[in-house]
C-alpha cells in the first residue's frame, strides 16, 4: 500500500548573528494559521559565503529566504532580477527562485506603511513626518512613505551627506529634503527613528522641540518586555502616542509569507503571541 507523504517546504532567516530572530516564530505562527505546510528555521552564515550557501540553500531544495543583517546589501547585489521596490530601497530582505532565477524583494517598506495605516490607523497624507536615520532600514521605507504623500519629510542623520546622497537618490519634488540631527527645525506630527540607536540604549540628539503633544513617535526598533530608549526619550517629551517596530517586523514577513505561498496571513493574532510568551 502507498503511504500518504506531505511535502514540507523549507525556508529560513539567514543573517550573522540570528539566533534572535523571531521570524522562525512568526512564520510557523502564519503557516499554523494557514495550513501551509512548512518549515521555517535560521541559516547563521559566515560573513564571507553569503552567495555560496543561499545557493545551497536553494539547490537543496530550499523555497525561500528571508535576510537579515548584514546580507539585506549583498542579497540585492547577487540577485538576478530585483523587483521595483527592492530596486528602490537599494537592500533585499526576502529570496525565491523563479524559472531557474534568483529574485530579490524588500518587504520593510510595505510592513511599516501596514503596521501605521491599517493597524494603528493613522493616516500620512498631509502630514509632516521626520525621519531619522540614512541606513538601509531608511532607505528601504523612503518610497512607500513618499506614496502616502505627507505635506513634508524630512530626512536627518548624524551624518548629513548620508541623508543628502539619499534626498539625491529619490530626487522626488519638495517634500523631501535632509538636515543634520541639529539642524532640525520645527515640530512634527510624526516622527519615525530608523536609527539603530536604540540598540545601545542612545537617542538620537534631535531637539526635544520636534516633538510636541500631537506627535506620533515611531521606533522601527522594538523590544518585547519595555519601551525602547527612543520611545521612553518621546514620552518624556509628552509625545500623543509611541509605537515600536514589532508591528513592522510581523507584517514585513506576512508580505514575505504571501510572496511565497501566494496567502496573506492574519498578523494580529501573532502579534499578541509574541508580546505574551516574552
Ligand atoms: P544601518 O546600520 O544601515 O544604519 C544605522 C543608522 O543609525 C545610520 O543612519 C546611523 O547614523 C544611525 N545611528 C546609529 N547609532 C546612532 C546614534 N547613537 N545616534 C544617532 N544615529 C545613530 O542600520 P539599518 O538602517 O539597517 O537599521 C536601523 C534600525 O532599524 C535598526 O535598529 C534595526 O533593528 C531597525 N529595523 C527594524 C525593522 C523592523 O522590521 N522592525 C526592519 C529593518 C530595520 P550614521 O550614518 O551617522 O552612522
Amino acid at each position: 500500500m502507498l503511504k500518504k507523504t506531505t511535502l514540507i517546504d523549507r525556508y529560513a532567516v539567514a543573517g550573522n548573528p540570528v539566533s534572535h530572530s523571531l521570524s522562525p516564530q512568526i512564520h510557523t505562527l502564519f503557516a499554523q494559521e494557514t495550513r501551509q505546510p512548512i518549515q521555517y528555521t535560521t541559516l547563521q552564515i559566515p560573513a564571507e559565503n553569503f552567495k555560496e550557501a543561499v545557493l545551497q540553500f536553494f539547490t537543496n531544495g530550499g523555497k525561500g529566504l528571508s535576510v537579515t543583517v548584514p546580507f539585506k546589501k549583498e542579497a540585492w547585489l547577487i540577485a538576478d532580477i530585483r523587483t521595483p521596490r527592492a530596486q528602490k530601497a537599494g537592500a533585499a530582505n526576502t529570496l525565491w527562485m523563479a524559472d531557474n532565477q534568483l529574485i530579490a524583494d524588500n518587504t520593510d517598506g510595505v510592513g511599516l506603511i501596514r503596521d501605521i495605516t491599517l493597524n494603528h490607523q493613522i493616516s500620512l497624507k498631509n502630514k509632516a513626518v521626520l525621519i531619522i536615520g540614512a541606513g538601509g532600514a531608511a532607505q528601504g521605507v523612503l518610497q512607500p512613505l513618499l506614496d502616502e504623500k505627507p505635506k513634508q519629510l524630512i530626512i536627518a542623520n548624524r551624518t548629513a551627506s548620508k541623508a543628502d546622497k539619499l534626498v539625491n537618490l529619490f530626487h522626488t519634488k519638495n517634500n523631501l529634503s535632509s538636515c543634520s540631527l541639529q539642524e532640525v527645525n520645527g515640530d512634527f506630527d510624526m516622527v519615525i527613528n530608523a536609527t539603530s540607536a536604540s540598540l545601545q540604549g542612545q537617542t538620537p540628539d534631535i531637539p526635544a522641540t520636534a516633538i510636541n503633544s500631537n506627535t506620533i513617535c515611531y521606533d522601527m526598533m522594538y523590544d518585547l518586555k519595555k519601551d525602547t530608549a527612543f520611545n521612553q526619550w518621546a514620552k518624556q517629551q509628552h509625545a500623543k502616542t509611541t509605537l515600536d517596530g514589532l508591528g513592522m517586523l510581523i507584517e514585513q514577513a506576512a508580505e514575505q509569507f504571501f510572496l511565497w505561498r501566494n496567502i496573506q496571513p492574519k498578523s494580529a493574532a501573532v502579534f499578541t503571541a509574541l508580546k505574551n510568551n516574552h
